[in-house]
């Protein structure tokens, strides 16, 4: 039988996410006998697969490439999951969201507060431009299941992939699976 293709992905969060999968400890060594890792941060793969079963993706979309790579992601994969607070909600992430406009928050953080040398960094394909608002994923491509937590425990992360690998679409309840933060 063919193993489940998985992908995780990193847009705009802390890589807490990422570190709690991690945390997964021994149950990675079954999980890799079970599934083909396509694309991660854990691995040097530059491009995003055609086709993906199950995408963890971290964070919210912050900037142009996040806007360019969760379209991607979301035309490649048949089961995208929104994966931690960050990815659901903004959460951290969209926090700058307060202080209004992407130009506004520059402005603030590296001239207004800048010490020595107050410049605003830009260099185009380098470093992306920050979207004005900060956005959920959901908001942006359709989401297949919400794994709320900052970061979603390793039990969590365990019980949805647990679930998918067995061909069930996983069902979180109770305050132990979908309590935020
Ligand atoms: S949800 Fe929490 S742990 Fe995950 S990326 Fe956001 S701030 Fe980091």
């Amino acid at each position: 039988m063919a193993k489940l293709k998985l992908a995780t992905v990193w847009l705009g969060g802390c890589s807490g996410c990422h570190m709690s999968f991690l945390d997964l400890d021994e149950w990675l060594f079954e999980l890799a006998h079970q599934v083909d890792l396509v694309y991660s941060p854990f691995m040097d793969a530059k491009q995003y697969p055609q086709e993906v079963d199950v995408a963890l993706v971290e964070g919210a979309i912050a900037n142009t490439d996040h806007w360019e790579m969760i379209h991607q992601v979301r035309d490649c994969t048949q089961y995208l999951i929104a994966f931690g607070d960050c990815a659901v909600t903004g959460n951290v992430t969209a926090l700058r969201n307060l202080l209004g406009t992407a130009e506004g928050v520059l402005e603030r953080s590296y001239i207004n507060l800048a010490d020595l040398v107050p410049q605003i960094p830009a260099e185009e394909a380098i470093v992306p431009p920050l979207l004005d608002w900060v956005k959920p994923v959901h908001t942006v491509v359709p989401v297949d299941l919400y794994l709320p937590g900052c970061p979603p425990s390793p039990s969590r992360i365990k019980f949805v992939l647990e679930a998918l690998l067995q061909g069930k679409r996983p069902q979180l309840e109770g305050r132990d699976q979908i309590k935020f933060g």
